[in-house]
């Protein structure tokens, strides 16, 4: 089982770089890759993408049994947002000059000249890494992963799980024991692809890619038996 992972605020970028619709760039990119596929002579029971229907309905579901089960809090944040393009912008896609160094093309979240980790709000100068233009912030809410509340039972399934590779187990443990944190899990982007369930406030929000993409393997499943009948 695979697919294509086709949300998230970087496909938004490209296809509004080369002025088409996210969904028109992500069909000609599955079409290649599925191709690609076959002249590698790799063959799937099921290759899929994150924009099947079945996938998404899936990840709706998931997303409410937690919701019912009282993992999801809400939170308000301010993020940056280009007026010119419409859109809010990741921390990679704000260039401006390093507050350490000053080299003037660092991005939001890593200078590359000084390999210092940064934070959008630490450039001087920002702009938008599409059209140059000086980024706002907005204040805007957010439904988040209660991380928090899943601890015991994530450290319980890393130390007793035998299939983990060492090195994954141990990174896991060293991020339990600095303590989980609530982890957003919707976006304010059009093209998060699927649409947060209905809650108040949240008309506009998507599902962010992080906590989607791999439910694909789950939802790639479901529809291979459902597909057989
Ligand atoms: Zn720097
Ligand atoms: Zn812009």
């Amino acid at each position: 089982m695979s697919g294509s992972d086709e949300h998230g605020t970087p496909i938004e970028v490209e296809a509004l770089q080369l002025g088409v619709k996210p969904r028109e760039l992500t069909d000609r990119m599955h079409e290649i890759v599925k191709k690609l596929f076959e002249l590698w002579e790799i063959s799937f029971d099921n290759y899929t993408r994150t924009e099947s229907p079945v996938h998404k309905e899936f990840v709706k579901e998931f997303f409410m049994k937690l919701y019912n089960n009282g993992y999801i809090i809400t939170r308000e944040d301010e993020v940056p947002y280009c007026p010119k393009d419409k859109i809010y912008l990741p921390d990679r896609f704000i260039i401006g000059t390093c507050p350490y160094c000053g080299y003037d093309k660092a991005r939001g979240d890593q200078c590359e000249n000084c390999g210092r980790l940064l934070e959008p709000r630490l450039l001087i100068n920002p702009r938008c890494a599409i059209c140059g233009s000086k980024p706002i912030w907005v204040r805007t809410k957010h439904w988040y992963l209660d991380l928090t509340k899943l601890e015991d039972r994530v450290r319980k399934y890393v130390e007793e799980n035998t299939a983990l590779p060492e090195n994954a187990k141990q990174m896991s443990l060293g991020m339990l024991k600095e303590g989980l944190r609530p982890r957003a899990i919707t976006r304010d982007n059009k093209w998060g692809g699927i649409e947060a369930p209905p809650f108040p406030g949240a008309d506009d929000k998507t599902i962010y890619v992080w906590f989607e993409a791999v439910l694909g393997y789950v939802s790639a499943t479901i529809e291979y038996f459902r597909n057989r009948g």
